[in-house]
């Protein structure tokens, strides 16, 4: 069994912008829910958020996007862009997400977790150092970076050497590719639904980083409606062999789940499946020793592989019984262009910077 702990506080439901709102309180309020009816809040130690310190948010923003953010906040603003929302606290509630995952590390690193769940929004990983990222139209509900700040706290704070990022929302993480692009003490990983497609267009092969990082950028773009069949051999051939040549001291997983086949704004296909098969494969490397540890930190997800998901997850971890939902399969056109694109992902990356062959 694995030791597990949740990061998750009441703080979080009031980043709180209007009711018809994809990205609303009521997303952790059925996770919770979810979790507490399953009976996994009784059995595992859920820690309060802690706030991060200007100082930990503008390792990774500019100052004057900070004061942007805190500025539109207090002046009762109810956007920042079109797709972004805000409310009187969100400046505050922001803080504590990216605090939170920070905490989470420090589970791990400290307290002897192997794993974290740290279930905070505002999600993260569309913004950039300076807002909105790689030319993208919005920030995509994001306003802190919290898998960014965590990884640099550990890098410049704690001396750690490797951290990787494995991304598995649907959508591209531009602002964790930005923030990155140039270093190779964190290696981020992104499988998401293909930019031609999907918010916010980017995310291809080619991009794999620049200078010191050149190598240490994966992305994995995949068709709409890419089933459990593929996504499974885009963990084992890629996500899983980088990992285990990587090793990184501590892994950090974006974990959205709007790549759930029954998500209302997307058009991927995987069931709650693919999210155990993650679990195994971070437990695999937790088991072996190439990592001591990994911290889930929440991003999207917004129909029913929300809650499920993440129970999954967890369950996995903890032995719990696992939700049953049939495996999806891609259909044949959809399996033959993901399938094209793991070969360019050898082609372009894993073969060059990383001496990896196709299998
Ligand atoms: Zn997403």
């Amino acid at each position: 069994m694995t030791s597990l702990c949740i990061v998750y506080d009441d703080i979080f439901m009031k980043h709180n912008p209007d009711p018809y709102h994809p990205e609303g309180p009521q997303r952790l309020a059925e996770v919770i829910e979810e979790l507490s009816r399953r009976g996994v809040l009784a059995k595992v130690k859920v820690e309060r958020a802690v706030k991060a310190s200007l100082n930990d948010v503008t390792r990774v923003h500019y100052e004057n996007y900070v004061e942007y953010i805190q500025r539109a906040v207090a002046s009762g603003a109810r956007y920042i862009d079109p797709d972004t929302q805000i409310s009187r606290e969100s400046f505050e509630v922001a803080l504590y997400a990216a605090g939170s995952s920070i905490y989470g590390c420090e589970k791990v690193l400290d307290k002897g977790f192997d794993v974290c769940f740290v279930l905070e929004r505002p999600p993260g990983h569309h913004a950039g150092r300076a807002g909105a990222a790689l030319g993208a139209p919005t920030l995509g509900f994001c306003l802190f970076n919290n898998v960014a700040i965590a990884a640099k706290h550990l890098i410049e704070v704690r001396g750690l050497k490797r951290v990787a990022i494995f991304d598995f929302d649907c959508h591209h993480g531009n602002g964790t590719q930005e923030i990155f692009y140039r270093d190779r003490s964190v290696l981020y990983i992104s499988t998401h639904q293909d930019g031609r497609t999907a918010y916010p267009g980017t995310g291809f092969v080619n991009e794999v980083g620049e200078g010191e990082g050149e190598g240490y950028n994966i992305n994995v773009p995949l068709p709409p409606f890419t089933g459990d069949d593929v996504y499974g051999e885009v963990l084992e051939k890629v996500v899983e062999r980088v990992l285990r040549e990587y090793k990184p001291e501590v892994l950090l997983l974006s974990a959205g789940f709007d790549a759930h086949k029954d998500d209302p704004l997307t058009s991927m296909g995987l069931s709650l499946n693919s999210y155990v098969k993650i679990a195994e494969l971070v437990k695999g490397l937790i088991d072996k020793g190439m990592t001591r540890g990994a911290v889930f930190v929440l991003e999207g997800g917004y129909g029913p592989g929300l809650a499920r998901g993440i129970y999954n997850i967890i369950a996995y971890f903890i032995g719990m019984p696992l939700i049953e939902e049939s495996k999806t399969t891609s259909s044949e056109r959809v399996k033959r262009e993901g399938l094209k694109v793991v070969d360019e992902v050898y082609e372009k990356v894993l073969k060059p910077y990383w001496g990896i062959e196709a299998c």
